[in-house]
């Protein structure tokens, strides 16, 4: 009865002249009260079960351009760096003789202080994914919002299977990729996609990798194609048959005495 069952199923050219194609079943001009009842019985309650769950995350993802850790700074190790000189001299409290630097940074606390400000930029754009019951996250030891990749069963690196996540828009990420992308001589965007990968999870990776070289001046530089002009026909001289010498043209003669 169901007169669409012509075009998914298929039929001669002389059934689809046959048919109701037009007109749909005749049961149709008739009132509703006489219309065939079907014989299967709904169930709302089965049909709602079979429904896909899937929880929507609702993330941060609003653009905030200068945070202060990022200000006056255009390179993610240098931002680290500040950022760390800051913790030493909140943990110090106080400057030691007449000046904030007694010796260099050493390793741990430039690792503590990148640390730091990734919960710093999580808890500021990714809080949303945090409280809710996103499956593929989870927060490490350190309070870090880590991803669940598929691939954890693999031996590998812990921070390959488990990257930290990173949003999309924002001033650290960008730096992070600007640095990466300037470490690697200027590497393109599939390779960036695997040397980010190996640490960090960034929302939309491909868009904010692409944002950034989109904008480097020096990737620009490399790619604008160079001018070139059209190739201008030889003169007739030059193209028709002739004996040896017949035609003869000088460069330069010198002096004429
Ligand atoms: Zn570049």
């Amino acid at each position: 009865m169901n007169i669409a069952d012509i075009l998914s199923r298929g039929c001669t050219p002389q059934q689809m002249l046959n048919s109701k194609w037009w007109e749909g079943p005749s049961w149709l001009k008739e009132n509703p009260e006489s219309w065939p009842v079907s014989d299967i019985i709904c169930q709302p309650n089965e049909v709602d079960i079979e429904k896909r769950k899937s929880k929507l995350v609702n993330m941060n993802l609003t653009e905030d351009t200068h945070p202060w850790y990022a200000e006056r700074v255009s390179d993610y190790d240098k931002m680290i760096r500040v950022f760390a000189w800051i913790l030493r001299f909140v943990k110090n409290g106080k400057v030691v003789n007449g000046k904030c630097k007694d010796s260099e940074l050493s390793q741990s606390e430039i690792a503590y202080s990148e640390k730091k400000l990734i919960l710093l930029v999580q808890s500021y754009y990714l809080s949303d994914a945090k409280s809710s019951n996103f499956t593929e996250t989870f927060l490490d030891n350190g309070g870090i919002l880590r991803v669940k990749t598929k691939i954890i069963n693999r031996n590998d690196d812990r921070s390959f299977l488990y990257p930290i996540l990173l949003p999309e828009k924002c001033e650290f990420t960008k730096l992070l990729i600007r640095t990466v992308h300037r470490k690697n001589c200027h590497a393109g965007i599939q390779m960036m996609q695997c040397l980010l990968r190996e640490r960090y999870w960034i929302i939309r990776a491909r868009k904010a990798i692409k944002n950034v070289l989109y904008n480097c001046v020096i990737c620009k530089r490399f790619k604008i194609k160079s001018m070139s002009s059209e190739p201008t026909p030889l003169p007739p001289d030059r193209v028709t048959d002739c004996a040896p010498f017949e035609s003869v043209g000088i460069d330069l003669a010198g002096h004429c005495f």
